[in-house]
């Protein structure tokens, strides 16, 4: 699996719409401070799920659309699309090609498509689990990062080894059943409420019927 192209339309500085295509290999790429190096690497991190805005270096989600300069006008939404060679199927997906999407508009609304299918932003946590590319992943390592890394606490390290290892996805399997277990207990506890309120009943309403019976 490798990414094959990384396209952008009214992303942070890329007001036009833009098409990067890497190859099997190594692409560097290169330009005077300010030009949007990083806002390429942010582009792929917003695309895979990013919701921390201050990752993204900005203080609203909106911030991600471009804002306008002296000679052009802000855009309205911002897209960006990025397609994966999957000939190899290591994202379990039936296609041998991957184009994972996301769009925002001014107004807040957004969507997430996978090979143009809207989708939620769980189908592509899902689809990037213990591949190293999802957001949490190690693929991407921003400027001061491997610093953060190397100085962060051992539990935010270890959710790196985890990825890594490739158990992330069972760990968030078995949150989630945690989770379904604790609603059933609670839904238990209520049950056992009811019934006890209705067992209180009983008795009184056996003696009820019992006198009702004489009476007639
Ligand atoms: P350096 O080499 O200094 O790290 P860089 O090439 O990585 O720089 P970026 O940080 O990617 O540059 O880009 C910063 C530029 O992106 C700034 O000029 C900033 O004005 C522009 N920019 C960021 N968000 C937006 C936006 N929403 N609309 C327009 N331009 C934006």
């Amino acid at each position: 699996m490798y990414l094959k192209s990384i396209e952008v339309q009214g992303f942070k500085s890329f007001a036009n719409k833009i098409l990067f295509e890497f190859h099997n290999g190594i692409t560097g790429i290169v330009g005077p401070n300010g030009s949007g190096k990083s806002n390429v690497a942010d582009a792929v991190r917003w695309v895979l799920g990013e919701q921390r805005i201050r990752q993204l270096r900005g203080a609203s989600m909106q911030d991600v659309i471009f804002s306008g300069t002296e000679t052009r006008k802000p855009q309205g939404f911002a897209y960006v699309a990025i397609t994966l060679d999957n000939s190899d199927h290591q994202l379990a997906i039936d296609y041998d090609q991957v184009t994972v999407a996301r769009r925002i508009y001014r107004s807040g609304e957004s969507e997430y498509l996978i090979n143009g299918s809207a989708c939620r932003l769980k189908d592509i946590n899902e689809l990037f689990y213990d591949t190293g590319i999802g957001k949490e992943g190690y693929s991407i390592i921003g400027q001061g990062q491997i610093d953060k890394i190397l100085s962060g606490k051992p539990e935010d390290r270890r959710e790196l080894f985890d990825e890594a290892a490739g158990i992330v996805k069972f760990k968030r399997r078995k949150a989630i059943a945690q989770k379904k277990l604790e609603d059933e207990k609670q839904n238990l506890v209520r049950v056992n409420d009811i019934l006890s309120e209705l067992e209180k009943q009983v008795g009184p309403l056996a003696k009820q019927s019992e006198t009702e019976n004489i009476s007639v």
